[in-house]
């Protein structure tokens, strides 16, 4: 361990001195119900004044056990020691040129550890950008580019992003596509893995072969530029495919031109235990784009793929006013740097190690917990009517809401809406991890007896 500590100096622990929100958190609810647009939602209107660590500090006083870093972006801790002494140092430098006007060192950084840190040991070239949804549609224009083909495939249950291409790669209709179409065209949607859902015993493999099959009769590989696939799916339920299943598809790809995309964002730096989701079955895609975990909080996002892919676009085709801004690349080499330090993929391994009996033993005693699934500090429960395996979002929502007035956060997924996700900041201390997850169980014992 280094000097700096990842919990920022706030006292590690949950403690509620008033309900949730509080009086505070709700005169600024009323205001925020007068500003802020009604069509972004807020999952628990309790507004944050400090964070770090495994806990959020609320404008009333009270400290929260953070079980969803953000959605799978504070993997550093909130407010990391290293992360804030980056942006600090970089902020008082210069906040931004464009890199496509006039560069700067810390983007080159960024991109050589996308290149050492990113699956393959090929010669890569990254592009850099503010948000996933456009590294995902970057993919999608080099795909389309060096192939000389349109079509894109996509799975059931995948998440993409919001914007009209990504919305279109989006399975989702609610809450993300709703009348906000027409949708980019050449997009085909086919089955993914789903071991909980799919005929039992059904291998990676066979799964694999009934997407291919679909593929082939209703693209077919000659006019498809990539697949683009979450190796674990994130927003659609935390879906682990059966093993086999990701290579088969990679594989396929690879003996046909078509390339192959890893939606690494929620999945990447360190989040699943290895440094990408793809590490683990050793797949080694074309493309890779990442996000969320990268920067410690600061918007970054980046596309890593074969050198000769990625330089065959003209000059000036990828770019973007903020993209790979020097104050986000500072943090992301900070954030990276404090990954290695603190051995972040040790510490998501041991999350998993911690949560994984804690939650089986709650799936073994309440048949309302159908499955658990995950990989390290990527954990979900999907929750059910034991009678007849459908999906509960009425159970769901009711367990989310006793956590989060219990002061603990946690989030929900899944098409059906009836996954409790976990994403863990990796610096949480494993006595808060121990006691969000007593809460989590306790109410789901209560709504279930
Ligand atoms: C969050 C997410 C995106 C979109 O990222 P934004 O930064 O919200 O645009 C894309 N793909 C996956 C897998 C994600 O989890």
């Amino acid at each position: 361990m280094t000097a700096t500590h990842p919990d920022a100096g706030l006292v590690q622990r949950r403690h509620l001195v008033t309900e949730l929100p509080g009086p505070r958190s709700r005169e600024l609810s009323a205001r925020c119900d007068a500003t802020v647009s009604a069509g972004v939602h807020v999952a628990l209107p309790v507004f944050i004044a400090a964070a770090g660590g495994g806990v959020l500090l609320d404008v009333d006083g009270n400290s929260l056990i953070d079980l969803g870093s953000g959605i799978a972006v504070t993997s550093v801790g909130n407010a990391a020691p290293a992360v804030v002494s980056a942006v600090r140092a970089q902020v008082e430098r210069f906040t931004h040129t464009c890199f496509m006007v006039t560069p700067y060192e810390p983007y080159l950084a960024v991109c050589e550890e996308l290149a050492r840190l990113t699956p393959g040991e090929h010669e890569k070239r990254s592009a850099l950008f503010s948000s996933g949804a456009e590294a995902v549609e970057n993919a999608v224009k080099v795909a389309r580019h060096v192939t000389g083909r349109a079509a894109v495939v996509v799975f059931d249950h995948a998440y993409h992003g919001r914007t009209n291409l990504t919305m279109a790669l989006t399975a989702k209709v609610m809450p993300y596509k709703h009348r906000f179409g027409p949708f980019a065209p050449e997009v085909y949607r086919v089955p993914f893995s789903y071991p909980f859902r799919d005929p039992a015993g059904m291998s990676g493999e066979q799964a694999a072969a009934r997407a291919l099959s679909v593929i082939e009769a209703q693209v077919g590989a000659g006019n498809l530029a990539c697949v683009v696939i979450e190796p674990i799916q994130g927003e659609g339920g935390f879906i682990v495919p059966a093993p086999g299943f990701l290579p088969a598809i990679a594989r396929w790809c690879a003996e046909r031109g078509v390339l192959l995309v890893a939606d690494e964002i929620q999945t990447g730096f360190c989040r699943t235990g290895d440094w990408f989701a793809c590490d683990h079955e050793k797949v080694v895609p074309d493309l890779v784009t990442t996000a969320k975990g990268i920067a410690g909080g600061l918007p970054l996002a980046g596309l890593t793929g074969r050198a000769h892919l990625m330089d065959a676009v003209h000059a000036g085709g990828l770019g973007g006013t903020y993209g790979g801004n020097p104050v986000a690349c500072a943090a992301a080499l900070a954030g990276i740097a404090t990954m290695r330090e603190h051995d972040l993929l040790g510490a998501a391994r041991r999350i998993e190690a911690t949560a994984w009996p804690t939650l089986t033993a709650l799936a073994a005693r309440c048949p309302a917990v159908g499955q658990v699934r995950g990989r390290g500090a990527m954990l979900a429960l999907e929750l059910i009517d034991p009678a007849t395996a459908a999906p509960d979002p009425g159970l769901t929502a009711q367990v989310v809401h006793a956590c989060h007035h219990a002061g603990v956060v946690v989030l929900t997924c899944g098409t059906d809406a009836n996954v409790i996700r976990l994403l863990p900041p990796l610096v949480i201390p494993p006595d808060l991890l121990a006691e969000g997850l007593d809460v989590l169980t306790q109410a789901i014992i209560t709504a279930t007896a």
